[in-house]
């Protein structure tokens, strides 16, 4: 088994020393409700959080996209590690050492991989520095960021650096160390050649900028061009550590500065961080192309509400970065954008006209993101033309549409009605049927979602049998000592579905065993992923009165007898037909006398004693 050499104790140890609300909330912004908390899953879109924690059971679940299980799943999931790999970050959350060797062969192969990328990729950002500012290679790239103002301070805290114009300057200053070129190669550092027998360096003549993750470390790079040649941009491929998606350029220098500010400041390149961070703007991140995934925006939100985005003119107004504003949104930030002025971007302006006048000019003028929408369609039109007219409210509409909350979508519509002079509440017609549109659209996708993920919960909702069992399971865990109630009255064997058979038949055991049964210790316990999350989404689900419950496990023992007899029955009318067709009466009448004492047992359960 993957996890044998970790020791049980430990995990158990780790598990007991850390706080699952401590560890959900480094990634999601939690709210408490009651004994719970929640907060928007961070492993599928949504407005509404149906994210659940249980600081009590140490467990969460969530109701939307159905995953759930304890700490180690969560970590596993949200960092996409090996369950060695995140029981080793746990521990040094908590301060646990792991005994020496405690990773399992796979585990200790993909975190050594990991751990060898990693010092590559470090080894390749400090090459690349030396080369700019100890080479007469480095000479013209120093001489392009003294053109552009940068300064040496400002360079080395961004570690930039310079790969020279050459195919093979950095393979060879590798090899020299021992590295292969097929480490080189899963670090993005080296390109295979088309006819597969050599390998060359990635980045040639390109000024270089390391990209760190969150915690600061290089993961991998971006290149800009120095002359002519083409592209002006090459990042890293896709790695074992480097993905664009889940990355933001200046994240781990900005983060203090997003906090003490209030907001981020989104900006399109490199260069604009930078310039920004020289000139005292030191709460900006670039997006490293426009459209933000939903992983981007997750990391935005956790450092605070507010994001100004600042894109060049020309791709602002884009379909792709208004996606990704909207993404923004969903995560739940305030967006808003910032305009800068034709043919500027950020660096640009704020080299020309200061740091102040940015704030002022630039950052104080920014729109909030559907005000800002509502403008650009405006440009396009001119309204004084009916035909234009007509057109500026379907686009509008579609605007409008999106607005969740119901008083910022009543202002604006009322905006657009006293600008176009509109009376008679067309528009607020059409926006009510777009809505519902909008609702419905919501409501399937939010179907579909929920579809997924749920193997183990398919048909749960066809059979009452299974509901009942199902319900039951739901109701122990919430209250353990029904099973005082349980107790004589059925057996795991009872249960039609032998995942929630075998998980009464263990509850029992624990408690006719005199132990004291902690809930969240026994969902903890569970390896099986499957079983850990269903039982975690059990725990959520139950809500009941605790003077109902007797009642409902009542009802709920009922309808498993009589789901069991039914299925019974069934069983033996089968073979009734099966044996009426070879005519053997004497089996026939056994199977009948069954038959009749199974539906006397069935009306028993149904209508109580005293029937007949
Ligand atoms: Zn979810």
């Amino acid at each position: 088994m993957m996890t044998a050499l970790i020791p049980e104790e430990t995990i158990e140890e780790i598990r007991r020393s850390l706080n699952i609300v401590n560890v959900v909330s480094e990634y999601v912004v939690l709210k408490r409700t009651g004994r719970n908390y929640v907060g928007l899953c961070p492993f599928h879109q949504e407005k509404t959080p149906s994210f659940m924690v249980s600081h009590e059971k140490q467990i969460y679940h969530c109701f939307g996209c159905g995953q759930g299980g304890n700490v180690i799943s969560f970590l596993m999931e949200i960092e996409k590690t090996t369950f060695p790999e995140a029981v080793k970050i746990l521990a040094e959350k908590a301060g646990i050492r792991l005994p020496e060797k405690t990773l399992s062969f796979a585990g200790q192969e993909q975190t050594k991989e990991k751990d060898i990328l990693f010092k590559v990729v470090k080894l390749a950002a400090a090459y690349y520095e030396y080369v700019l500012f100890n080479s007469s290679a480095g000479m013209q790239a120093l001489n392009y960021l003294k053109s552009r103002n940068i300064k040496e301070e400002t360079a080395r805290r961004f570690k930039l650096g310079f790969a020279p114009d050459s195919w093979e300057a950095l393979l060879k200053f590798m090899k020299k160390r021992d590295i292969t070129e097929e480490i080189l190669l899963k670090a993005g550092l080296v390109t295979l050649n088309s006819d597969k027998n050599g390998y060359y360096d990635r980045f040639r003549k390109r000024l270089i900028f390391p990209i760190a993750d969150r915690k600061g470390r290089i993961v991998g790079f971006g290149g800009r061009v120095l002359g002519a040649s083409e592209p002006k941009y090459l990042n890293s491929p896709q790695t074992y550590i480097f993905d664009k998606s889940r990355l933001l350029y200046g994240l781990h220098l900005a983060g203090n500065a997003i906090r003490k500010e209030g907001y981020a400041l989104v900006f399109e390149g490199y260069m604009d961080v930078i310039t920004a961070a020289q000139a005292g703007i030191k709460n900006a991140v670039a997006s490293m192309g426009t459209a933000l995934s939903f992983e981007q925006a997750r990391q935005l939100r956790l450092l605070g509400k507010d994001v100004v985005i600042s894109y060049d003119p020309d791709t602002a107004g884009q379909v792709a970065t208004l996606r990704g504003l909207k993404i923004l949104k969903k995560a739940g930030c305030n967006v808003k954008v910032a305009e800068l002025p034709e043919g500027m971007d950020p660096d640009a302006y704020i080299k020309n006209k200061g740091p102040e006048n940015f704030k002022k000019e630039i950052i104080g003028a920014s729109l909030p993101l559907v005000e800002y929408q509502l403008k650009k369609i405006k440009e396009n039109y001119n309204l004084q033309k009916a035909q234009d007219k007509a057109s500026f409210l379907r686009d509008s509409l579609e605007v409008l549409s999106e607005i969740e909350d119901i008083l910022e979508r009543e202002s604006y519509t009322r905006k657009i009605e006293e600008e176009l002079e509109l009376t008679g509440g067309a528009l607020r017609q059409e926006l009510k049927k777009a809505r519902r549109r909008k609702i419905a659209t919501d409501n399937t996708n939010n179907l579909a979602e929920k579809g997924k993920n749920r193997s183990i919960s398919a048909g749960f909702f066809i059979d009452p049998g299974e509901v009942a069992e199902r319900k039951l399971i739901s109701l122990v865990l919430a209250n353990p000592l029904l099973l005082g109630y349980l107790k004589g009255k059925l057996k795991g064997e009872d249960f039609n579905n032998s995942v929630y058979g075998a998980l009464f038949s263990e509850l029992l055991y624990l408690f006719e065993n005199g132990k004291h049964i902690d809930i969240g210790a026994f969902i903890n316990s569970k390896r099986d992923n499957k079983v850990q999350s269903l039982l975690a989404e059990l725990y959520f689900e139950e809500e009941e009165e605790e003077e109902l419950q007797k009642k409902i496990v009542e009802d709920c023992i009922k309808k498993i007898f009589i789901t069991n007899i039914g299925n019974k029955k069934k069983n033996i009318e089968a073979q009734m037909q099966e044996i009426e067709s070879k005519k053997e009466n004497q089996e026939i009448n056994s199977l009948l006398q069954e038959w009749q004492r199974l539906r006397k047992l069935e009306d028993l359960f149904r209508f109580g004693e005293g029937r007949d």
